[in-house]
């Protein structure tokens, strides 16, 4: 998929609408359409990458970035300290259905380790 049909390179653009709760240089976040938690938030970054496997060296600070806007959303729900669940699937095998990367972040549930 291309960015062009990629629907979150859409919500990047403001074209499709979306509960922004965080944005900066390289990354914004929103809530999920079908929450699988109290809280169920979508970080992605600014520039499309499809999958995990198209990541460049060039694109770790982009990476990181999620994990630090990850960090802050939770600190600022208050379940930092309680613990969350992040989560970035890599193609269809492992329920990939956005092909711009990703990370899910969920809180304000418990979690079952393995994940199954
Ligand atoms: P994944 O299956 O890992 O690719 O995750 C894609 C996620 O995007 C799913 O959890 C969907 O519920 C979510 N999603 C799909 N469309 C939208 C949308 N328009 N706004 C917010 N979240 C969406
Ligand atoms: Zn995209």
């Amino acid at each position: 998929m291309s960015r062009d049909d990629c629907l979150f390179c859409k919500i990047l653009a403001g074209d499709i609408s979306a509960d922004i709760i965080y944005e900066s240089d390289t990354a914004i976040a929103f809530r999920d359409i079908n929450p699988q938690a109290p809280t169920h938030v979508l970080i992605i970054p600014r520039k499309h990458i499809s999958t995990i496997n198209d990541i460049e060296t060039e694109d770790e600070a982009i990476v990181g970035s999620l994990y630090t806007a990850a960090k802050q959303i939770a600190q600022q729900a208050g379940f930092s300290d309680v613990g969350y669940r992040v989560v970035m699937n890599c193609n269809e095998a492992a329920g990939q259905t956005v092909f711009h990367i990703h990370l899910h972040l969920l809180g304000e549930r418990a979690f079952a380790w393995p994940p199954g």
